[in-house]
């Protein structure tokens, strides 16, 4: 008898035998299905950005509505909305530590950082941008979303298909993402970061609509996928949101401050792993006796 295992999806299937786990194949099978169909849908999207029609960069993109200097600070709101992501950004680095390595270093945890550590970036290089908006700027603020999305994408991808295809996801991403920006800054077809921004939005719908797998992180990807959408739209309405608040902020900056709310469920997530961790931490007990639970609370 052949014993195989699938690490990635912990399924285990013992070939030759009349008693292989059901399950466990039926599992290993619906592992490969959903690798094939994301493989497949990464390159119908780099067919897309090849052969797609020409988007051109709007005349007037970096002429924000709100203009308003504070202090020294141009663009103001613009550039101190981006807090939000800095925020988020080090509170879910500071969170990922405190979080037991025994228990949770996986590759949820590998993509979490990355997605954490691409907020901080994304705050950095989008207030750099707003500062003084101009395609260098905003080449290097695109680059610091990148990371952003590849470790997002990423996280969703290893809650919902496999360990590996996660991996190789957040590596296209971290390839295909700055291409798409440096292609966008030289010729002005913006088509490759349509691509890469919708496209990446698409397949975190599809992931979303897979059941999770076994260990996949308690994020509520909904309330992700709302936020960013929520951002896009006040993106859009950037002018008409400045004008519908009597120039008090407008949709750029709205922008900011919503999409950094989508790092929001994954901190949530990282503390019901913590409470779980602290709970069996608190049934074992330590050398010296005593209950080792409590420890990151
Ligand atoms: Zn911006």
């Amino acid at each position: 008898m052949k014993i195989i295992s699938d690490p990635h999806s912990g399924a285990v299937a013992r070939l030759g035998s009349t008693a292989m786990s059901a399950p466990a194949l039926h599992s290993m099978r619906s592992t490969r299905s959903r690798e094939v169909v994301l493989l497949a849908l990464c390159a119908g999207l780099f067919v897309l950005a090849l052969l797609g029609p020409r988007v051109e960069l709007p005349a007037h993109y970096h002429a924000f509505a709100d203009a308003r200097a504070w202090q020294f600070l141009p663009n103001a709101k613009d550039v101190l909305s981006n807090l939000g992501f800095a925020l988020f950004g080090v509170l879910g680095l500071l969170r990922l530590r405190l979080i037991d390595r025994a228990i949770a270093w996986t590759v949820n945890r590998q993509m979490a950082a990355l997605f954490f550590l691409g907020l901080v970036l994304t705050a950095l290089c989008s207030a750099n941008y707003h500062g003084q908006p101009d395609g260098a700027g905003l080449w290097l603020d695109r680059l610091g979303m990148v990371v952003a999305f590849a470790g997002l994408l990423g996280l969703a991808t290893a809650d919902r298909v496999s360990d590996r295809a996660a991996r190789a996801l957040a590596v296209l991403m971290l390839v295909a993402g700055p291409a798409a920006a440096t292609t966008a800054m030289h010729s002005l077809d913006q088509l490759a970061w349509v691509v890469v921004q919708f496209g990446g939005l698409a397949i975190l719908v599809w992931l979303v609509l897979n059941k999770p797998v076994p260990g996949a992180w308690p994020v509520r990807w909904w309330l992700v996928i709302g936020a960013y959408v929520l951002a896009k739209l006040f993106e859009l309405g950037d002018a008409a949101v400045f004008e519908w608040t009597g120039h008090w902020v407008s949709g750029h900056s709205l922008k900011h401050l919503v999409a950094s709310c989508a790092a929001w469920p994954v901190l949530i997530a990282l503390r019901l792993l913590s409470a779980v961790a602290d709970v069996a931490a608190s049934r074992t007990p330590s050398r010296d006796g005593v209950p080792a639970g409590g420890r990151w609370l």
